[in-house]
């Protein structure tokens, strides 16, 4: 049996390659999606989307009374997907998340909801399977040489910093590193920000360009040595085979998983 799937945000750049990553996937069925306009017109209506007939709503809770959804694939704004999140827990649809900028506290939140309700969720801050294994390497490296700084760099029209990446970088490091003051005890910034943002002693700076998609450096230093452990996801299409798999993975849990790393082998 397919799985019947809303998409929030897929007029967005990642939304329109889910949109496509849908359509191509056999045993999905995109019932309808979710836009901030167009409501009433279909796919294909709107220019640059594919010629499908599916319908679009601004209301999502509209959209969900009429086809009960199994997933809801949310790549929006972080505001706006924590409550497409909790909207979709009070209709029953399983949300499957890609936006970014969540905290600590909202994802505290939102598992203790899907727990509630025994219902699967899974938010994943970075669906390419090789920034996953970036961040695994460098949780390894980390053990070594726990001097470390990230460089994360995107395209401009990205809302939060830092990444989501990042973020889940400096917390698996910080699950095998003591929290320590990196740099000179006396280091001073004579412009603010200039040694970035600081968690638990570790460095995260970054970097917003046109050109960029999505990109990560993680630099560890020792005596007399560097290593740096580097991913680049160079087109949104790198992001799609990890949301194929969180769609299959949300319809078998009754929990809020937390990042892809916890759901590939
Ligand atoms: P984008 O191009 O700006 O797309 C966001 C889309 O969401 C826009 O079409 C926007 O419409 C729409 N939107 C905003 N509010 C909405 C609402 N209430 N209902 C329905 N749609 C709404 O951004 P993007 O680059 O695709 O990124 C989307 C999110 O995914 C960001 O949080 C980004 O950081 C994240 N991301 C995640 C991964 C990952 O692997 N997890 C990878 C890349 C990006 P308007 O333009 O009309 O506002």
């Amino acid at each position: 049996m397919s799985i019947k799937i809303v998409i929030a945000g897929a007029r967005g750049k990642m939304g329109s390659e889910a949109v496509k990553m849908v359509l191509e996937t056999d045993h999905f069925e995109l019932v309808a999606v979710v836009d901030t306009k167009n409501d009433g017109k279909t796919l294909l209506d709107i220019e640059d989307q594919p010629d499908v007939k599916v319908p679009i709503f601004v209301d999502i809770e509209a959209c969900f009374n009429e086809f009960k959804p199994d997933v809801l694939i949310d790549l929006t704004t972080p505001k706006v997907g924590k409550q497409h999140m909790e909207i979709a827990f009070s209709h029953q649809v399983r949300p499957v998340v890609g936006t970014t900028g969540f905290t600590e506290e909202d994802i505290t939140e939102l598992r203790e909801r899907a727990e509630a309700q025994r219902i699967g969720a899974i938010i994943a801050p970075n669906f390419a399977i090789g920034a996953i294994l970036m961040m695994k390497f460098a949780q390894v490296a980390a053990k070594y040489l726990p001097d470390v700084e990230i460089i994360e760099k995107h395209h401009d029209n990205k809302l939060d910093a830092p990444s989501g990446t990042a973020v889940k970088t400096a917390q698996l490091i910080s699950e095998v590193r003591e929290a320590k003051q990196q740099g000179h005890p006396e280091e001073k910034e004579d412009i603010a920000g200039a040694r970035g943002a600081n968690y638990e002693g570790m460095r995260i700076h970054s970097m917003r360009l046109p050109g960029l998609v999505a990109h990560q450096e993680v630099v560890f230093g020792g005596v007399g040595q560097t290593l740096s452990i580097k991913h680049d996801s160079l087109h949104r299409s790198s992001f799609m085979p990890g949301i194929r798999l969180a769609v299959e993975t949300v319809m078998k849990i009754d929990t809020l998983i937390y990042g892809l790393e916890n759901i590939i082998e």
